[in-house]
């Protein structure tokens, strides 16, 4: 163990299972360097039953702040002093906030997606449109979230298990989103997408082989001006077969780095350095 003298002035953390392919580092750590931060992030593997130490840790060794990624995003609410309402309505936190003695669970995920279509297309094409959400996991409501922050009419939840897809409908219409409806992914047809803004792959599909999550034949039924995004962080077989019919498309880094950068500000109070952060994070 390094003398305290040896160690950072400061450390964040990544709290999930497994994590050692977390590119959060890579990135977290670029800006602190550009910014003559004195702080390090780490990579905290942990047990289910080993997440209140996480916590009284980040409380008493007084760290910058935190990450939770898979599969605690829901585990550690309770653990929070108190949740943030873009919590509240995404569901799950993914960001903790030490501040004034309390540790604030937060979400970004959400702002990230939405920042990351913003600089893709300047937000056009998501407002006032449908949008569809393949997918009814851990990162679709973000998504859905992201999309009615963007402005989207409606937004048509489609998952291979519909009562995942009609569940997150539900609980975002006692938060107040409205607009949201739920389909079986095998129902999605030509009609609804022909009237679709943008669609965005949030299903695990797509990770490890060449498997498409929606139809080629539906892919071809969207309009010229849809975007096509995928959460995965590669260009997938949905991407380049948008690519190919001619529509824009997004890969998930995007999210990736929207989601660090909040977090980062979030911490520090200090504006991140995006490009540095992006490098970092591609590089990693
Ligand atoms: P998850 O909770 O495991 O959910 C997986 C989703 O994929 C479920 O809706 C599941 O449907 C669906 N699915 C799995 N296999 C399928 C198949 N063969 N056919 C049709 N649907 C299938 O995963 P998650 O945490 O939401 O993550 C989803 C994706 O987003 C992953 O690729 C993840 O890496 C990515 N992600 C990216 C970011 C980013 O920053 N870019 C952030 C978070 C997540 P059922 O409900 O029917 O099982």
């Amino acid at each position: 163990m390094a003398a305290a003298a040896d160690r950072p002035m400061r450390r964040a953390a990544l709290i999930g299972n497994p994590v050692d392919h977390s590119r959060s580092p890579a990135m977290h750590n670029a800006a602190f360097a550009a910014l003559g931060i004195d702080a390090s992030y780490e990579l905290w593997p942990t047990e289910p039953d080993g997440l209140p130490a996480r916590f009284a840790e980040i409380r008493d060794d007084g760290l910058l702040g935190a990450n939770v990624t898979v599969p605690y995003k829901l585990d550690v609410m309770p653990l929070c002093d108190r949740i943030t309402e873009t919590a509240s309505r995404v569901g799950a936190v993914n960001t903790i906030i030490p501040r004034d003695g309390e540790l604030i669970g937060d979400n970004t995920d959400a702002y990230g997606f939405a920042t990351s279509v913003r600089e893709t297309t300047g937000g056009l094409g998501v407002a006032a449109r449908r949008g569809v959400v393949l997918g009814a996991g851990g990162a679709s409501r973000a998504i859905v979230v992201a999309l009615h922050d963007l402005g989207a009419q409606e937004i048509v939840i489609a998952n291979r298990t519909l009562a995942r897809a009609e569940e997150i409908a539900r609980s975002l219409a006692q938060q107040g989103i409205v607009g949201v409806s739920a389909i079986a992914l095998d129902d999605l047809d030509a009609g609804t997408i022909a009237a679709t803004g943008i669609v965005v792959n949030a299903t695990s599909v797509g990770w490890h082989d060449d498997s498409l999550p929606l139809d080629a034949g539906l892919i071809a039924a969207l309009p010229v001006d849809a975007l096509v995004a995928d959460l995965t962080y590669r260009e997938t077989a949905l991407l380049r077969a948008a690519a190919s019919a001619g529509l824009a498309t997004l890969d998930g880094y995007g999210m990736l780095l929207h989601q660090g950068v909040r977090a980062f500000e979030l911490w520090t109070g200090i504006a991140p350095p995006v490009e540095v952060m992006r490098r970092a994070m591609l590089a990693g």
